[in-house]
């Protein structure tokens, strides 16, 4: 068994330990002794996206995101579009999340077109909303929480087509009003947590590279892991966050 995964912007969309999201996936990967290649996907490059079988895109600041957009636009749109439209999982994180929707409208009112993936669109707001926060999602099946760090000045509304990761125990969210977090379409999720989120939420983690296998090989049953480190760092901050 082997994944593809691709890392989407890198060198301009990498903040708080985004990267350690690809670190997570891989690693969780081989651990079970599935191979694994992660490959960067710069700015410009032409690239078949849907011959990946994982991709992520993480946060920035607007002006990265301004030249994203652009090349979302112009270059990897439609390749983006076909990968999501054959179940390629795609994590989005905070400005990656933000162009995955109909737009982003800066504090100076100028509007970065987003690709429209995800039905969501946002709004630069006056505060930035951040710290630590904690979610319980049912995005497994069963309710758990997920935990991470979020720093965004954009508020992010839902359409119709999403679905929330998760409710807000502890935090902003998607635009700090409506106590919801995130968003899930199919296999897509998009998130305003970084920190990384899937080195302290292993079972996220494991939800992706499942709807990456059954996608590829069909019916899988991941092995099951030592999660014992993992999870006792992932309470002591829920602790912490909601005490
Ligand atoms: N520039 C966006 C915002 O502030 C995204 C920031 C980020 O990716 N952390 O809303």
């Amino acid at each position: 068994m082997h994944l593809r995964i691709g890392h989407l912007y890198p060198e301009h969309l990498n903040l708080y330990g985004d990267r350690g999201n690809v670190i997570a996936l891989a690693k969780r990967a081989e651990w079970r002794s599935i191979g694994v290649m992660v490959e960067s996907i710069g700015l410009n490059e032409e690239v078949d996206l849907s011959q990946y079988d994982l991709l992520f895109i993480g946060g920035g600041q607007d002006r990265d995101q301004t030249l994203i957009a652009k090349d979302l636009k112009l270059v990897k749109g439609n390749s983006l579009l076909d990968a999501a439209d054959g179940g390629v999982p795609l994590l989005a994180v905070c400005g990656g999340y933000q162009l995955l929707g109909k737009y982003y409208r800066l504090s100076t009112g100028e509007e970065v077109e987003g690709l429209g993936l995800l039905d969501i669109s946002t709004e630069a707001g006056a505060k930035r909303l951040i710290g630590n926060i904690v979610l319980e999602t049912e995005l497994t099946g069963e309710k758990q929480t997920v935990v991470g760090f979020e720093n965004h000045s954009g508020r992010t509304f839902l359409g119709s087509e999403v679905k929330p990761l998760g409710k807000v125990l502890s935090g902003s969210g998607n635009n700090g009003e409506d106590g919801f977090e995130g968003s899930v379409q199919g296999n897509i999720i998009g998130t305003y947590i970084h920190g990384s989120l899937l080195p302290k939420n292993p079972k996220i983690t494991d939800w992706l590279l499942t709807r990456a296998l059954e996608r590829k090989f069909g019916q899988v049953q991941l092995q099951e892991l030592n999660d014992n480190l993992e999870e006792s760092a992932h309470q002591v901050m829920v602790k912490r966050s909601l005490s």
